[in-house]
Order: C-alpha cells, then sequence, then structure tokens
C-alpha cells in the first residue's frame, strides 16, 4: 500500500518534467529545420565574391535604381519592372556583372509582379543566404560572381522544380537569341 502510494507520487512529480524534455526537444528539431532551403544553390553567407568593387564604382557604372536594388538589397515596386510581363527568347544577365543568370526556357507568369523563373540556367550561377528582415524568413538570391541581390526564391513555383525565383527587372539585363 505504501509503496503504490511513492510509485504515484513519482509519477505525478516525474510527469511535468517528462512533459518538458519532449516538447523541448521537438522545438529543437524544428529549429535545426528551419528555414527550409530545398534549393541546391550554394550559400552565399561569409562568402568572397569573385567581383569586388568599390560603391563608388558601382554607381558610376549602374543607374540609381539598379545600384540601390542590387548592391543595396532593395526590391523595385510590383509590376512596374520592365521584364515581368516580357516574353522574348534569350538569357537574362547579370546587370552588375553580365553573369548568365536565367533564361526564357524557364520564365513563366506567376501573377507576382516580378519576373518569375523556375530554375536558373546553373545553380553555380546563384547563391542564397536566409533574410529575416521585414519580419519574415525568406531565402535570399545573390549572382554567385558579383553578389548582386537578384530577389528571393520561394517554393511555390511551377514544375517540374516547384521552386519560383522571383528576381527583380532592376537586377537583370536581358541578352536576345540572334536568329540564324
Ligand atoms: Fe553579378
Amino acid at each position: 500500500m505504501k509503496f503504490g502510494i511513492i510509485l504515484l507520487l513519482i509519477l505525478f512529480i516525474a510527469s511535468p518534467l517528462l512533459f518538458f524534455s519532449v516538447s523541448g526537444e521537438e522545438k529543437a528539431a524544428s529549429c535545426d529545420a528551419f528555414p527550409h532551403d530545398k534549393t541546391s544553390n550554394k550559400k552565399g553567407e561569409g562568402m568572397s565574391f569573385q567581383i569586388q568593387k568599390s560603391d563608388k564604382d558601382w554607381k558610376g557604372q549602374l543607374t540609381p535604381e539598379q545600384f540601390r536594388i542590387t548592391r543595396e538589397k532593395g526590391t523595385e515596386r510590383a509590376f512596374t519592372g520592365k521584364y515581368y510581363a516580357f516574353k522574348g527568347d534569350g538569357v537574362y544577365k547579370c546587370v552588375c556583372c553580365g553573369n548568365e543568370l536565367f533564361s526564357s526556357d524557364t520564365k513563366y507568369e506567376s501573377g507576382s509582379g516580378w519576373p518569375s523563373y523556375w530554375a536558373p540556367i546553373d545553380e553555380d550561377k546563384i547563391v542564397t543566404e536566409t533574410d529575416t528582415t521585414l519580419g519574415m524568413t525568406r531565402t535570399e538570391i545573390m549572382c554567385a560572381k558579383c553578389g548582386a541581390h537578384l530577389g528571393h526564391v520561394f517554393e511555390d513555383g511551377p514544375k517540374p522544380t516547384g521552386l519560383r525565383y522571383c528576381v527583380n527587372s532592376a537586377s537583370l539585363d536581358f541578352e536576345g537569341e540572334e536568329e540564324e
């Protein structure tokens, strides 16, 4: 009888401890898994880019809008950029360094107001970084050669990747395919 009461008492005291240890583990697991980046692009954190220029040099080369977006991680207003509804065949290059980033073959109408692609030309062309500004956790995309801010990648894109590379027109320079 006495033993039974002691056992109940131990269970009563230990149960909250058990509960807390389980929920603690769950919390740790979800922290590790978040944010979830399903792209195969390399991480840009702490990366030293091949092309390095001073702000003065970038300003001399870019328009104020291009500088604000690519070098200061700005965003153009939706439905205002020159490429969101553009449908030409060709290649979209980095406006800063000419790195060939996206092809018209993967461009699609996302309805977001920004040019959207379901994949870059090559995964190595782009690096990603976790962006926690504006109270959101997003995956920033940058040119792997010069670090230009391009936009963000989201996981609501079409097949086959399910990804949406959402890019500012101001960070791109389109070059049309030559007719043969
Ligand atoms: Fe670049």
